[in-house]
């Protein structure tokens, strides 16, 4: 299981994760990337091997945005390799995330989304997450709505991130069993999230852990918590 980091605020999205994956390369990876909307746009670099790679990609190819996430994949399912390396797109590009963790039913979910028409680009367990938010969206429920019905499929234990183009200024985070942490921290006009805590505590040492089954809507100037129902939590900040 590896590194989560995701911002939303007033500055550029893409250095402070890079920054904040760097603090997680201790817990071992064979891939990165980052996603950041960028002129209302989900604009993704992602490479194999160490970080270096993933800051030169980002050097010849710059991205601007003040919300976005990255990850530090471990594979699980599917080969290390640029494609298979997080976050991953559904069928229309508008649509990102990222996951530590395995989804252990994926192969029937593959096998039932492709017969509703959807196009995988990977070998991921993980792209499974992005269509079934992508249908339930299709279906018209809000983008909070759709991860809470897609987090009700997916088996195993995850820690997920899901970034939008038609909501775009939310991170939606949610935790499920353990396949590590995931930390909301709390800043003035911009919040962060991580699996681990050294991510981000040069920011802000307000922190609120999520439990497991709880679900985050993280915008700019605030964050609320809700479980898989949709019911809110109030959550205590450490
Ligand atoms: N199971 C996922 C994959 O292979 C996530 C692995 C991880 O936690 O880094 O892409």
């Amino acid at each position: 299981m590896c590194g989560i980091v995701a911002y939303v605020g007033s500055r550029e999205a893409t250095p402070l994760i890079f920054e904040g994956l760097k603090r997680l390369e201790y817990r071992g990876y064979d891939s990165a990337g980052i996603a950041v909307i960028q002129d209302g746009r989900i604009a993704i670099r992602r490479d194999v091997g160490k970080l270096v790679n993933l800051g030169e990609l980002l050097e010849a190819e710059p991205m601007a945005g003040c919300i976005g996430m990255g990850h530090t994949r471990w594979a699980t399912h599917g080969k290390p390799s640029q494609i298979n390396a997080h976050p991953h797109l559904d069928c229309t590009g508008r649509l990102v995330v990222i996951q530590n963790g395995i989804v252990e039913n994926f192969r029937a979910l593959r096998q039932e989304l492709e017969a509703a028409g959807h196009r995988f680009a990977s070998e991921t367990d993980t792209e499974v997450i992005v269509h079934l938010v992508e249908r339930y969206l299709a279906e018209g429920h809000d983008l909070v709505t759709s991860v809470r019905f897609t987090l009700g499929r997916i088996e195993g234990a995850h820690a997920i991130v899901v970034m939008s183009e038609a909501e775009p200024d939310k991170l939606v985070a949610a935790r499920l069993g353990n396949a590590g942490g995931v930390t909301v921290g709390l800043g003035d006009g911009e919040m962060f999230l991580a699996s681990d805590i050294p991510a981000i505590l040069e920011h802000t040492h307000q922190m609120i852990h999520l439990d497991s089954k709880n679900v985050a809507v993280i915008t700019a100037s605030g964050v609320s918590f809700m479980d898989l129902e949709g019911n809110s939590l109030s959550k205590e900040v450490l």
